[in-house]
């Protein structure tokens, strides 16, 4: 490491959510790990759960799964997606899982008989959180992103940790305060009044923010800038515009162009000594910008009205796209709305079908029905866990013709357990991080599409599920054409099967999507979008 000791940099955000406190951290990081540092993203949830692995995708979009099977806010995959490095339990930290911890040691009489408060204890476990990371000596720089908006009763330990650590360590501490500059279309003009609130709203919790980054739909003049560096106490370089951008994997040169990075380094007192390397960065954005084909693929769940809930799915298909040079359009299709009879019109005119992931009754029918429709039709299919198992119980229904075949996630009765519970579930009664969770291994039968597409024998991919193929029907799959193609070396756990006689049919019961990052798209992504242009192809010729 060249320099002396872990630069911490918080990224708090004020005037309205929803700003991109994620994605400006993450370019940050990016700038900064392009430049040769080495950088990890923190985030600090607010909220009192534990972990999100309990909400429902309605309320916090995807739950993101990390290598060591933490159950995590979406933002990690961004900071995945960016950085091309794995992150792990302790880059995302919740209110729920500083209290439970500073709770747990009270119980154990580790304050020593003292008043346990929120000021210095909840506020020193969230600092040490914090350092784990730089701890660790892994890390130059450690991004903290502060969820939530300046001046919520919520986020305020956080904010008032920071404001420790800044004072504690004046060198090593800077804020960055993410705003919004609304512009009023009525006078014509720019406002900065919010963003000036809202500095002094940081300011009354002791902290003056070193940068200010401005989200801005049109372009901010350099006296807006100067104007905002005046009142917020800011100088003028500091105030780096974020105007809104085509695609959030532009930002890091916008950031760029803004000289963000090199403010930091300068503020920090590390020498600038070369320019960032940007080049496989800007070799994926230029392929996403100007792909020379497109393909369709519909994309069945139940939550589709909110995208977040697939970020990683469609971001893995951005990635794998770019690297084919070939623009996905997703067709996002409620399983719910599945019936027999418009079936051809939801799903005939697309190129390659995926099940998503989940858990439930709600709309599992119309999966099914999904499935079907790819496997009569040969249209190239990938199911992503709840997506693999509604593979197998539709073919144990409509092919080995077992009627009420199901899964015992949601028919506990049925005489055809086809996905039944794992063994190591079973006396589980806690519902908070219980599933398999995390990075197990893998291991692929040669003469496979999933092994053509991985090109290797032994892989390892991230899990997050309680159920499984049933072991025991796997002969009288096999026999009839659905083949176990992946297992778990350890356990004999089925975690793909696939159909040889289809033209493409792919299920896994991991998740690829959490692995897929700009710099390195995934195997299996790019084999299913292949499949679909092929299928394309096909359909263009014989027209
Ligand atoms: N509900 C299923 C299970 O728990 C699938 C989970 C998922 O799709 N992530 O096994």
């Amino acid at each position: 490491m060249s320099q002396k000791s872990t630069k911490y940099i918080f990224v708090t955000g004020g005037v309205a959510s929803s700003l991109g406190k994620g994605i400006i951290s993450a370019s940050l990081a990016k700038l900064l790990q392009a430049r040769g540092h080495s950088v990890t993203i923190q985030k600090l949830d607010p909220y009192l759960n534990v972990d999100p692995g309990t909400l429902n995708p309605y309320e916090h979009g995807e739950c993101y799964v990390t290598e060591d099977g933490a159950e995590t806010d979406l933002d990690l995959g961004h900071y995945e997606r960016f950085l091309n490095v794995a992150t792990s339990q302790a880059n995302n930290v919740t209110t729920g899982r500083i209290y439970q911890s500073v709770i747990s040691k009270e119980r154990k009489g580790a304050y020593l008989g003292k008043t346990v408060q929120v000021i210095p204890h909840i506020t020193n476990e969230i600092k040490e959180h914090v350092q784990i990371l730089g701890n660790t000596g892994m890390y130059e720089f450690i991004v903290t992103e502060i969820g939530g908006t300046v001046g919520d009763i919520e986020s305020l330990p956080f904010i008032e940790s920071a404001r420790q650590l800044k004072w504690e360590h004046p060198d090593d501490v800077l804020v960055i305060h993410l705003t919004l500059l609304p512009y009023l279309a009525t006078s014509g003009e720019i406002k900065t009044k919010p963003t000036q609130h809202s500095v002094q709203k940081l300011r009354e919790y002791g902290i003056q923010p070193d940068i200010l980054v401005c989200r801005t739909e049109r372009e901010i003049e350099q006296e807006i800038k100067e104007k905002i560096a005046r009142f917020c106490n800011v100088s003028v370089e500091a105030v780096i515009e974020s105007i809104d951008a085509e695609t959030i994997y532009e930002v890091p040169l916008l950031m760029e162009k803004e000289k963000l990075d090199q403010v930091v380094l300068k503020m920090l007192n590390i020498p600038i000594v070369n320019e960032p390397n940007l080049t496989a960065w800007k070799g994926f954005l230029s392929n996403l910008k100007s792909p020379k084909k497109t393909v369709e693929i519909g994309l069945v769940g139940k939550y589709v009205e909110l995208k977040d809930a697939y970020k990683s799915i469609a971001e893995a298909f951005v990635h794998a796209g770019a690297s084919l040079n070939c623009q996905v359009e997703l067709k996002w299709i409620h399983s719910e709305s599945l019936e027999e009879n418009n079936l051809e019109g939801h799903l005939s005119g697309l190129s390659g079908i995926l099940v998503a992931p989940g858990f439930g009754t709600r709309g599992i029918e119309g999966k099914i029905k999904a499935v079907k429709y790819a496997r009569e039709n040969n249209i190239p299919f990938l199911g992503i866990c709840l997506g693999m198992q509604v593979a197998v119980i539709e073919y144990a229904r409509n092919v080995l013709g077992w009627e009420g075949a199901h899964t015992v996630e949601i028919d506990p009765k049925t005489s055809y357990p086809v996905i039944d519970m794992m063994e190591e579930q079973k006396n589980i009664v806690k519902m908070g991080g219980t599933m398999r969770l995390g990075a197990f291994k893998c291991k692929l039968k040669e003469d496979s599409k999933i092994f053509d597409a991985y090109g290797q024998k032994d892989i390892t991919e991230r899990h997050r599920h309680r159920y499984e193929f049933n072991s025991k029907f796997r002969s009288q799959f096999e026999e009839s054409g659905m083949i176990a193609t992946g297992v778990n070396p350890d356990n004999g756990l089925v975690e793909v099967v696939e159909i040889p006689t289809h033209r493409y049919f792919v299920g896994v019961q991991f998740h690829p999507e959490y692995k897929s990052t700009v710099e390195n798209p995934h195997a299996l992504f790019k084999s299913f979008i292949t499949a679909a242009v092929t299928v394309k192809e096909e359909k263009l010729t014989m027209a």
